[in-house]
């Protein structure tokens, strides 16, 4: 596998290659577990040549310490990326990427940016849609592939090629999960034993509530599930959202034919978790 750290040194590796090669591309912030790994093992079966890039970027945190004390386990991260035969590892520093400016482009969505995290992460989607797009000009991967783990920024980034015109076919990927249903995150590392021993609620309620969502009203449903979180003194809801799955747009009443999930963030003590479900 290879190991690079500079734009050009990566170009000049898949130049040649992205002529008569499938590139299949997996953004990631690193501290690498199961639920990334099957991204790339997917991107492994669909294509010819495998990039990974391990870039905790700066300008999609909204809070500081979230990314002062983001996970960093690049050793573990690249022997797990031989072992699941990615071909290029596309490791850059800060500067690499943004030079001295570090700052995001402003991107509009059509409304999808200003639902849920977007209106509780100030900021989060241009500086997602900045790093993907720079990562996308650099790699000019065939297939992108990204967890519906983050459903809302999938959504964005699907919108992000199209308006864009890149080329690119954008992959959706399951939600995995640990045995105990709590959805594989970076972030789940830095959870005392208390709070990880509670996590599990948060996709147990999601559960309860589309069981709920067959004979309820969407008010009903998020009223029980505010209620729930009442109970649970460690955890606490920031949005529970009903949603249409293609705009993103909070669900009012059940319309036959269309498609619904529903999207949490829960903070336990100071790790924000977010989670979603088919409705
Ligand atoms: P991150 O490193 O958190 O930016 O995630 C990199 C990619 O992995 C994103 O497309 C995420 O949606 C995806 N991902 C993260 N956690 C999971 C998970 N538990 N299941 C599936 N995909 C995930």
């Amino acid at each position: 596998m290879l190991q690079f750290n500079h734009i050009s040194s990566v170009q000049e590796q898949l130049k040649s290659l992205a002529k008569t090669s499938r590139i299949g591309f997996v953004p990631t912030m690193g501290a690498l577990h199961e639920g990334h790994l099957s991204l790339v093992e997917k991107a492994r079966k669909e294509n010819d040549y495998i990039v990974v890039s391990i870039f905790v970027n700066p300008t999609q945190f909204d809070n500081k310490e979230d990314l002062e004390k983001y996970p960093k386990t690049l050793e573990n991260d690249l022997k797990l990326l031989k072992k699941v035969g990615c071909d290029l590892a596309f490791i850059p520093k800060v500067e690499e990427i943004y030079a001295k400016n570090i700052v995001s482009e402003h991107f509009e969505f059509g409304g999808l940016e200003h639902q849920m995290e977007g209106k509780f992460r100030k900021g989060h989607f241009d500086g997602v849609a900045t790093i993907v797009k720079k990562l996308f000009e650099i790699v000019t991967p065939t297939n992108a592939y990204f967890g519906e783990k983050d459903f809302q920024q999938l959504q964005i980034i699907k919108a992000l090629v199209k308006q864009e015109k890149m080329p690119i076919h954008i992959v959706p990927c399951p939600i995995f999960r640990e045995k105990d249903g709590l959805a594989m995150s970076s972030r789940n590392t830095r959870l005392t034993k208390e709070h990880r021993e509670v996590a599990p609620f948060i996709y147990e309620t999601l559960n309860k509530a589309k069981q709920k969502f067959q004979k309820e009203s969407v008010e009903e449903v998020e009223e029980w599930v505010k209620k729930e979180f009442e109970t649970q003194s460690l955890l606490e809801m920031e949005y529970f959202t009903i949603a249409e799955e293609t705009t993103l747009l909070p669900a009012k009443t059940k319309e036959k034919g269309k498609k619904y999930r529903a999207f949490i963030a829960v903070f336990a003590g100071k790790i924000r978790l977010i989670d979603n479900v088919v409705f």
